[in-house]
């Protein structure tokens, strides 16, 4: 086989075999092929696709490039929850301790963030002392022990993607949903669990833009999780306004606290619950109401919250140190009306801006800054009041945008519901 010619055949749109995927995976690790090689065959991807089949194929050969988890000593359905990231996002470290707390182990491996969506990872590492590092044996034993633990994805697992992932970055790549399922995909399978719950975001502030895009990302992704055996499962979900009101890491913390202790942002708990409901159910093999019940009473009685600091107290984290800025600057409306929408896009950037993402891999975190809502879409609000607070630490920014990203008029607007609706 000769890579030009598979090149080619993209271009000309024609099918792409298993053994021509494999050839391309394998070499490409062991760098025969070029970056300049399959840069140009992955923008003959974007541009022409490659239909379920090939998708599929893809995966497998990026799953089988690595190592995978074996968690069959874990005892009890292991399921695993995966977002395709948004802006606030914290539902991992809500939905986590409420599943694990109802004896369902929860063994998960998260990133960092990139761009404007943010990673479980660096909001964990914003709790001083926390250990996001922990290797596989460790792992496997504190999930024995208490249900749950929260790593770092081991960089044993589907090398092609990583490899592959760098390289869409810079070469205009990423959009593709057939390269984003699979990248998701060879990830999760590697990862051990039984079954898997998608959150597949559109919108503003998310990878995919529209709601479209989104189901047909989703269905592809739940085709690839169940043809291998895993029941899958993907929820579609807005990311035109942020979810909750606190974007930034140390911030994001104290929200699933406050989520955890029946208090915060309706959306984020609404969600939150919607997708430990789906976890609890597709685990224990019950329907959904039941297991709404199960997850209600685990945040209402407190056990989901207690699990929450086990998990911190066990990884090595000081709540108590948790530090966000304390040079807040208020952000006021100059318009009197309804706020119909809350650019998430435009607010990300505002804490991207101070420090609280990265634009490069190398780029370090300021995990005090950030941007707290202060008034909801759907609340009137008069000129003069306070819309948002902004955590500044060292990089200051201009306060209009923020502001600019509320959207304010005269007539009130149905708000967006949070969900779309579930593939499955
Ligand atoms: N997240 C991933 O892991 N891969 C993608 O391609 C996009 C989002």
């Amino acid at each position: 086989m000769y890579i030009v010619d598979l090149i080619e055949k993209k271009k000309n749109n024609l099918k792409l075999s298993k053994e021509e995927i494999k050839y391309i995976i394998d070499s490409y690790v062991n760098e025969e092929i070029k970056d300049y090689q399959m840069s140009s065959l992955l923008m003959a991807i974007c541009i022409n696709g490659l239909d379920s089949e090939e998708t599929y194929n893809l995966t497998e050969c990026m799953l089988k490039s690595g190592k995978t988890i074996d968690l069959t000593s874990v005892s009890g359905i292991k399921v695993d929850k995966h977002s395709t990231g948004g802006v606030g996002d914290k539902t991992t470290l809500i939905v986590a301790p409420i599943v694990a707390s109802l004896g369902i182990p929860v063994a998960k491996m998260s990133g960092r963030g990139l761009g404007y969506t943010g990673g479980t990872i660096d909001k964990l590492e914003s709790i001083p002392g926390f250990n996001v590092n922990v290797n596989i044996d460790d792992f496997i034993e504190q999930v024995k022990k208490i249900n749950i633990c929260i790593s770092t994805t081991s960089s044993d697992l589907a090398p092609a993607d990583k490899k592959i992932y760098a390289l869409r970055d810079v070469t205009g790549t990423v959009s593709s949903k057939s390269l984003i399922a699979a990248s998701i995909m060879s990830k999760k399978l590697a990862t051990g669990a039984d079954k898997i719950l998608l959150d597949v975001k559109y919108g503003e502030g998310a990878l995919i833009k529209n709601v479209e895009d989104a189901i047909d990302l989703a269905k592809l992704m739940v085709y690839i999780g169940n043809v291998h055996g895993k029941e899958t499962r993907a929820l579609i979900t807005n990311m035109n306004y942020p979810l909750g009101n606190m974007v930034g890491n140390a911030l994001e913390i104290k929200e699933v606290i406050e989520v955890l202790n029946n208090r915060g942002n309706k959306d984020l708990r609404d969600l939150s619950i919607v997708l430990a409901t789906y976890m609890v159910s597709m685990s224990k093999n019950i329907d959904f109401i039941s297991a709404q019940g199960e997850v209600l009473k685990a945040l209402k009685s407190g056990a989901a919250y207690q699990k929450f600091l086990e998990l911190v107290g066990t990884q090595g984290g000081d709540l108590s140190k948790l530090g966000v800025s304390s040079n807040v600057v208020p952000v006021k409306t100059s318009i009197s009306g309804y706020i119909n929408n809350i650019n998430a896009l435009k607010i990300a950037e505002s804490a991207l801006k101070l420090g609280s993402g990265r634009m490069t891999k190398e780029d370090s975190i300021d995990m005090g800054v950030g941007v707290e809502i202060v008034k909801n879409i759907g609340e009137y609000v008069n000129a003069g009041d306070i819309i948002a607070k902004v955590y500044v630490g060292n990089k200051p920014i201009d306060y209009a945008e923020v502001e600019n990203a509320f959207v304010i008029e005269s007539e009130k607007k149905d708000k967006e519901p949070i969900i779309y609706g579930i593939i499955r």
